[in-house]
């Protein structure tokens, strides 16, 4: 057999075990941070608590078979606060009460890039509601900001949820090279909305953006032509057109079956 390794690509975690079966892998991690600051004074501690209850994660999959990440969430003392209070380690790739890396959150939403919502879902053995509780979760999530250093170019995408209140969200990527990140997820798919999130990105980093990519639903030409000015070039892009093209088609046929009836 051929083997080869991969780099687990998450930082400061050693994998302690690799179990494989039906289909998926089950990887135990184990945290080589030492330091956690204290939740109460943030001063950090030196005294190991214990371990939390192990979580899993679903993870990236791997050559069509899925990942999850065991981990036992450390928790450490406080010596210096009243009654020693422990806190448990946060690490910025999960949040303790989702179901999924951030990776993974990420790799579910970036079909919903330039795309319609496709069967990956059901491929991926996860649900619509899984999807629309992801992007809610996502919605109005503050962009770290200082992890790019280039824009390229900015997508719009919406996507229809079909349960909760809100009838569309708007998906905002950026195209970086070959990196599609998602940046953040608005409530609405109002101008005022969009123009609020475009005035938001550090001026420093609205300088590198070249183009903007979006259907041609007016609210998002003209937040860009607002904000941006002429500077940056809008792309109406191709699925959005096509789709576009299709219903002009077939309002067209059925305008015409109405009219040969
Ligand atoms: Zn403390």
């Amino acid at each position: 057999m051929s083997i080869f390794s991969l780099p687990l690509d998450i930082p400061d975690i050693e994998i302690i075990n690799v179990e494989h079966d039906q289909h998926q892998f089950i990887i135990t991690v184990k945290s080589t941070l030492t330091q956690t600051q204290c939740r109460k004074c943030g001063k950090v501690m030196t005294k190991r608590h214990g371990e939390d209850k192990p979580i899993v994660l679903r993870h990236l999959p791997i050559f069509d078979q899925s990942v999850s990440l065991k981990i036992h969430p450390v928790r450490d003392q406080c010596v210096d606060c009243k009654n020693d209070p422990t806190t448990t380690q946060k690490r910025p790739w999960y949040s303790p009460r989702r179901p999924s890396t951030l990776a993974y959150e990420e790799y579910l939403l970036r079909p919903l890039i330039n795309s319609p919502v496709t069967d990956m879902y059901h491929k991926e053995r996860v649900g619509d509601e899984t999807i629309e509780g992801i992007v809610d979760r996502h919605v109005d999530t503050q962009v770290n900001w200082d992890s790019f250093t280039r824009l390229e170019c900015l997508g719009i995408d919406e996507m229809a949820l079909k349960k909760g209140h809100q009838d569309f969200v708007v998906i905002v990527s950026a195209k970086v090279g070959e990196h599609l990140p998602i940046l953040t997820v608005l409530k609405d798919r109002k101008k005022a909305t969009v123009k609020a999130f475009l005035k938001s990105i550090p001026p420093a980093l609205a300088a590198t953006i070249e183009s903007y990519c979006c259907d041609m639903y007016d609210g998002y030409i003209n937040a860009a032509k607002e904000v941006f000015g002429h500077r940056v070039k809008i792309v109406i892009d191709r699925f959005h057109v096509a789709k576009h093209y299709r219903s002009g088609l077939d309002s067209l046929r059925k305008r015409e079956m109405k009219r040969l009836k």
